[in-house]
């Protein structure tokens, strides 16, 4: 009855010497180590010309558990389709991925966006803001 008790104490001695042994994560100081399989807000990818690679088809919204895509499409003066608007509303994204599975030009992908909090609550994520996270990253095209 001792002995798991002595353990624990020793445990907590071995942490309090040497803090970096101990597993809490100093978030918000220290980004927290996420797992490749995270899925955090989709974002909305660009392609090669630097323009938005979707062509507004509207799986994504259809596929959506939550309904929470609205897309408005419209085509260019060289007839590519592309999203007028379109809208993602935060508040209802449960983050299953759905969206990314269905699109057929990998144009919407789950990253590791997840500091979503805000104090409005009507800040709808729209295109410009879903296209700028994937600005900020840089990644090749
Ligand atoms: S991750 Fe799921 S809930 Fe969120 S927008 Fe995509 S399909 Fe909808
Ligand atoms: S499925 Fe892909 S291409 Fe189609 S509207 Fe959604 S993000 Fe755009």
């Amino acid at each position: 009855m001792i002995l798991p008790l002595l353990k624990g104490l020793a445990l907590t001695l071995r942490r309090f010497l040497n803090p970096k042994t101990c597993a809490t994560e100093l978030y918000p100081e220290e980004r927290p180590k996420l797992s490749t399989r995270f899925r955090g807000l989709p974002e909305l990818q660009i392609g090669k010309d630097g323009r938005e690679k979707c062509v507004a088809c509207g799986l994504c919204a259809k596929v959506c558990p939550s309904q929470c895509i609205s897309i408005e499409g419209a085509e260019d003066e060289t007839h590519r389709r592309y999203p007028k608007t379109y809208e993602l509303d935060a508040f209802r994204c449960i983050f299953c991925g759905f969206c990314e599975e269905a699109c057929p030009v990998r144009a919407i992908i789950l990253r590791d966006t997840f500091e979503l909090a805000t104090y409005e609550k009507k800040d709808v994520f729209d295109k410009e803001k879903l296209l700028d996270l994937t600005r900020k990253r840089n990644l090749p095209r």
